[in-house]
Order: structure tokens, then C-alpha cells, then sequence
């Protein structure tokens, strides 16, 4: 595979960086992050080309895009956003420049960017190599210990037997989290307390693991007791140059996975900034990244920042980091794609500043008081927020709407921006009340909730703070 090929790659060598303009996108991709890329594009003055399942005929994001054409006729739903040759071939058949992957589905996968090097597509993220190393867990971390960048004590690889997972809990100590080494969002994965749970909770880890990404192997990693889980957005360029663009914590999760998030990181020492984005920098210049992407750490009680992963991609909060920095991000994506260099692009480290404060609520068709229960159906009638310092990314947020069981339940993104935490705050509290939803359920009062607490107020809260509050989802 060429793609584990080290063979063109010394790290820090400048090389020099052809130029080749991007006149046409393809999004393998749907809803909200295809038309995010879909706007980035139409301002660009780039042609844009969607694809859509038979399931998502009537679907907005075909709509915001120049072409669309169907992928996977006959195939489950997920699957016609995963079939590489279909994609590859209708983005050749409609002689497209770039393909930019957005998050979820290909997004992670190295043999997708491969197949479009090979096709003499551009990818619109990292190189294949780069892709593949930081979708493997183990990796990754390995290259953070080269990098010198913090990491938890963990397993050295893979673990496919309880036996080697009995032995890591003895040596190492409970607790404990159980990963998949080859998976994401927060699937595949269990915290270990007491000894005799090992073997039950690695099977059931493994399964699900087996199940969701086609591997089961796991890796264990010492579970940090209250973290906050902040993240370093990056930018780099193919001569080798990187930038941070600051923090943002996405603490407020649900089974691990984010429901709310906020840039800046509100309440955090500066120091352990400057520690942690000096850091994932360094680690993305060891690793020659290209384009966007994610540091992830976790930060304990006493301000020790611990690497996690990376998301070699778009993330579903970069929207925030956009708001606070009044960077583009997926405008950058695409000059960075065409083989700009960040000096080119005007990127300097010491101009890039932070304004404000943002959040982002992830507005979902779940039903709180039924424990996050997806609701599907036709949307009756739709309001939203708006005003001064509102931004709404959205797909299928309109009256009429059907949202059906097949993709994820991310109704619409809110976004608010003002000066501080509490302004923001605030503002996003009047926006989530001036939203009329009926029909479907959302989780609107659950967010209420999240947004009025006084933990969330004064930026005091840890990546416990969901499951250590039932009452938020009154
Ligand atoms: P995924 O790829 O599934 O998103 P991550 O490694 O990013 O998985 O972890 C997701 C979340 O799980 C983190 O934000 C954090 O809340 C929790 N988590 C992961 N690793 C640890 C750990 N070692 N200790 C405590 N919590 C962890």
C-alpha cells in the first residue's frame, strides 16, 4: 500500500510546492458539512458537485451544490457515501479537480485520499500516509512519544485477547479505557473500574468495535479521572509549514461524544495553552501534516495536558475556531489543496487572534426525556433563532423537512458569538428559546439546560458533567 510509504518524506524539507488551481469540488459527503464546503466553494468561484443516496433524493445539500449526481443505487444508505470506485468514478466522469471528504464516512480513510492521488484527484486533507498513521490510535501515539508531546500510559499495540488486557489492568492499575484502536466517536468504547468487569466490558468492546469499524482490536489507555477534553485546531501547508488557531473544549459530552463547544477554552491557565499549542504543533510538523486538522488532549485537575488523537480532518465544531479567529477554515482547506503556502495565504502565527467567545450547540431530532431516543418525521413547523451573532449551519432545518432514520440526527448547528462566555452564552440562550420546532422532537431543552448552569457559566466543568447531572434532561 502506498500509502505507508516513507520513502518521499524527510521532515521540516521545504520542498518546493507547485501551484495548481482547484476550478471544481466534489463533496463525498452530505448534509450540513457538504453544503458548509458547498458555500466555501460558490465564494471561491469553484464549481461545485454533490453526490446523494437514493435515500437522500430529496435532500437540501443536492440543491446548494452546481451538479449532483446519485452514488450506490441499491445500496444501504451509509454505504452509497462509502462506495470509493462509484465516487472516484463519477468525480472523473465530471472531470473534478479536488474531492474534499468533510467529516464522518471517508473522511479518516487513507485508501480513499490514495485512490484519489491515484486518479490524479486532489484530496482535500492530509496526504494518505499522514491519514493512515493518525487513524491508527497506536500510531498516532507513537508519534507523539517521537514528538515529545505528552501522552496517557497505554498499551505499546493493538490488544486483540483479554488475557493481554487482564495484564495491562494489573500492571498499570484501574482505572482503565478500553478503545477501539481503529475507531471514533466514542463507539467502541468502556471504562474499566473494578477488576472482575475486565473481561466482561473488553468483549463487549470488542464487539461493538467489531461491528462499527470492521476490526475489533483494542487499545487501553490509564482512564484520567475529571478531564477536560481540549482540542488544538491546526493549519499546515505542503512546504512543511504549521500554525495553531487556538483551543476549543468540548468537555460537555455525552458517551463520550460532544454536544456543546466553545472557543476559547474558558478558565484555562496560560501556560497549559501555550504548552498544548506549542505542542500539537510540533507534533504536526513531525509528521509533515498538511491541511486541517485536530489535536486532541485531555487536561487532568492539576493542568496536565495529555495527547489523545488526531482527527485528520474537518471537525463538526470548527465552526467556533472560525468564529473567534474570522479564519475560514474550509476556504483555507482549498488553497491549501491548490498548493498555497500559508506566508502566501498571509497565515503568520503571530496575527492570528482571538476575538471573543463562541459556542456551538449540536441541535439534534433526540428526545431528551427518552434517553436521546432519535425522532424521525415530517418537521410541521420550523422557526429559528437569528440575530447579531447567530450563524446557522444547517441541511434539513426547514418546515417540511422529513428526517428520516437513516444518517445521523444533527438537526442544525447554532453557533453564537460575542464578547465573553457569558455574552455568548446568553445570546445562545435567546436564540435556542426563539427556535419553534414541531413535529419532530429536539433536544432544545436539554441545551437550555446546559447553557443555564452554572458550571457552563463559569467555565468549571469536566467531561463528567452530563452523566453526573440527570437533571439536565428534564
Ligand atoms: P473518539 O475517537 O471515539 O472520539 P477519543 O479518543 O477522541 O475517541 O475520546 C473521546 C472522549 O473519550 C474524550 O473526549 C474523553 O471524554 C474520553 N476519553 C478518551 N480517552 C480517555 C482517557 N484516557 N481518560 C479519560 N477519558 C478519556
Amino acid at each position: 500500500q502506498l500509502y505507508l510509504s516513507q520513502a518521499n518524506y524527510s521532515p521540516n524539507k521545504c520542498k518546493d510546492v507547485e501551484y495548481k488551481p482547484i476550478r471544481s469540488v466534489l463533496v463525498a459527503n452530505r448534509g450540513e458539512i457538504a453544503i458548509r464546503v458547498f458555500r466555501a466553494c460558490s465564494e471561491l468561484g469553484i464549481r461545485s458537485v454533490a453526490i446523494y443516496s437514493e435515500q437522500d433524493k430529496m435532500q437540501v445539500h443536492r440543491q446548494k451544490a452546481d451538479e449532483s449526481y446519485l452514488v450506490g443505487k441499491g445500496l444501504p444508505p451509509v454505504a452509497a457515501y462509502l462506495s470509493i470506485p462509484e465516487i472516484i468514478r463519477v468525480a472523473k466522469e465530471n472531470r473534478v479537480d479536488a474531492i474534499h471528504p468533510g467529516y464522518g464516512f471517508l473522511s479518516e480513510r487513507a485508501d480513499f485520499a490514495q485512490a484519489c492521488v491515484d486518479s490524479g484527484i486532489r484530496f482535500i486533507g492530509p496526504s494518505p500516509r499522514v491519514v493512515h498513521q493518525m487513524g491508527d490510535k497506536v500510531a498516532a501515539r507513537q508519534a507523539a512519544i517521537e514528538a515529545n508531546v505528552p501522552i496517557v500510559p497505554g498499551t505499546p499495540g493493538p490488544v486483540t485477547t483479554t488475557e493481554e488486557a487482564v495484564n495491562f489492568c494489573r500492571e498499570y492499575g484501574l482505572p482503565v479505557i478500553f478503545k477501539a484502536a481503529y475507531g471514533g466517536g466514542g463507539r467502541g468504547m468502556r471504562v474499566v473500574r473494578k477488576m472482575e468487569d475486565v473481561e466482561e466490558l473488553f468483549r463487549r468492546a470488542t464487539s461493538e468495535a467489531l461491528a462499527a469499524f470492521g476490526n475489533g482490536a483494542m487499545f487501553i489507555e490509564k482512564f484520567v479521572e475529571r478531564p477536560r477534553h481540549i482540542e488544538v485546531q491546526i493549519l499546515g501547508d505542503r512546504a512543511g509549514n504549521v500554525v495553531h488557531l487556538y483551543e476549543r473544549d468540548c468537555s460537555v459530552q455525552r458517551r463520550h461524544q460532544k454536544v456543546v463547544e466553545i472557543a476559547p477554552a474558558p478558565n484555562l491557565n496560560q501556560d497549559v495553552r501555550d504548552r498544548m499549542t506549542t505542542d500539537a504543533v510540533r507534533l504536526c510538523n513531525h509528521v509533515g501534516y498538511e491541511n486541517a486538522g485536530t489535536v486532541e488532549f485531555l487536561v487532568d485537575e492539576a493542568g496536565r495536558h495529555y495527547f489523545i488523537e488526531v482527527n485528520a480532518r474537518l471537525q463538526v465544531e470548527h465552526t467556533v475556531t472560525e468564529e473567534v479567529t474570522g479564519i475560514d477554515l474550509v476556504q483555507h482547506q482549498v488553497k491549501i489543496a491548490e498548493g498555497l503556502t500559508l506566508p502566501e495565504l498571509g497565515l503568520d502565527q503571530s496575527q492570528i487572534k482571538i476575538q471573543g467567545s463562541a459556542i456551538q450547540c449540536r441541535m439534534t431530532t433526540e428526545d431528551p426525556a427518552k434517553n436521546f431516543q432519535p425522532d424521525t418525521g415530517r418537521i410541521e413547523v420550523f422557526r429559528s433563532g437569528e440575530g447579531m451573532g447567530i450563524r446557522l449551519d444547517s441541511a434539513s432545518a426547514f418546515a417540511g423537512a422529513i428526517i428520516s432514520p437513516y444518517y445521523d440526527s444533527l438537526l442544525v448547528k447554532v453557533i453564537a458569538h460575542a464578547g465573553n462566555l457569558p455574552a455568548s452564552a446568553a445570546k445562545m440562550v435567546r436564540a435556542l428559546r426563539e427556535f419553534r420546532v414541531r413535529g419532530v422532537k429536539t433536544n432544545i431543552p436539554f441545551l437550555l439546560n446546559v447553557l443555564e448552569n452554572q458550571k457552563f457559566l463559569t467555565g468549571t466543568l469536566d467531561t463528567y458533567f452530563i452523566d453526573e447531572h440527570p437533571e439536565l434532561f428534564q
